[in-house]
């Protein structure tokens, strides 16, 4: 049994009849993590324990972190999660809950992950990347398996965000596995857009820094594989203010019950934009990534 769950691929009635479109939700906000990230984080988990591995280390404040520590008492694995300082103590509690040990240190990402690349030098420990690792694109290509099963037919656009590239690198290998021509509208938001800004200079650049409010999609670059799969004519990026991503957090709310996060709400935005590739499209799939870390008093920023 996988540590993740076959989430509900939903069509969205309402946004379909206005638009003339089918527009399916892949509600991956259903995770027991709160997250897609169970899929590949589970997946490599679940390989380390036949390894012989006994703890899991990361430092993620996110729904990786989230991700180590629900994979680690699913497998009764330690979890180690590293925070830096400025980290709030609501993303700490949950990891709590979820029996991992936490640990915080330096005041940015970069220190953070010097300590939990020391403590994954313990004996049978090691550190889970978030996005950057075949395990996890191939843990995350589960999710096209799923849309196999699920829909009709091949979608003609899936729409999904990007921060690292790990959960669009799994989709682009679950595409390829079944030979669908369907193309992938990658998001991002203004202050995140590692992938667009790359594109737009035509080779991989790092942000100097990260801004605003979808912290889920703060990778600074994207992953080689990730940057390599964007080559492909059938992949479209395209970029939204942060407003639009937390309009799109309150319409995922009222349409499916699920607080999301902007990483996620980005999406649901992407959907109504008159974008070509959006109406050119007939059958969509919008991948709603979910996430847990945003305290609901985000929602009236
Ligand atoms: C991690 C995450 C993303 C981005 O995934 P990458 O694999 O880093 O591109 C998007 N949305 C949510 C909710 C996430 O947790």
């Amino acid at each position: 049994m996988p540590l993740h769950q076959k989430t509900a691929c939903r069509k969205q009635w309402g946004l379909s009849q206005r638009s003339g479109q089918n527009i399916y939700y892949k509600l991956d906000c259903q995770q027991p993590s709160g997250s897609f990230k169970i899929r590949g984080i589970g997946h490599y988990a679940e390989q380390l324990k036949a390894q012989g591995v006994l703890s899991l280390v990361i430092a993620s404040g996110g729904n990786a972190g989230l991700a180590v520590a629900y994979a680690a008492q699913a497998l009764q694995l330690k979890a180690k999660v590293v925070l830096p300082l400025s980290s709030s103590l609501f993303v700490e509690q949950l990891l709590l809950d979820l029996g991992a040990k936490v640990y915080r240190s330096g005041e940015s990402w970069a220190e953070a992950q010097t300590l939990a690349l020391e403590l994954a030098q313990a004996p049978q420990a090691t550190y889970i990347p978030p996005f950057d690792h075949p395990m996890l694109w191939e843990g995350h290509s589960s999710l096209v398996e799923e849309l196999a099963e699920q829909l009709p037919q091949a979608p003609d656009l899936i729409l999904l965000s990007v921060g690292g590239g790990g959960l669009f690198k799994g989709v682009m290998q679950g595409l390829a596995a079944h030979d669908w021509p369907t193309k992938v509208l990658c998001l991002e938001t203004e202050g995140t857009a590692s992938l667009h800004q790359s594109l737009a200079a035509g080779r991989q650049i790092e942000l100097a820094k990260i801004e605003g409010i979808a912290s889920s999609l703060g990778a600074k670059k994207i992953a080689q594989a990730a940057w390599e799969a964007a080559q492909s004519p059938q992949v479209y990026s395209r970029v939204l203010p942060d407003e639009q991503a937390l309009w799109g957090v309150k319409q995922l709310l009222s349409e499916t019950g699920h607080l999301t996060e902007p990483a996620c709400g980005l999406v649901r935005a992407a959907l109504v934009q008159d974008w070509p590739e959006i109406q050119a499209a007939k059958h969509i799939v919008a991948i709603i990534c979910g996430g847990r870390t945003m305290p609901i008093e985000q929602l009236s920023l």
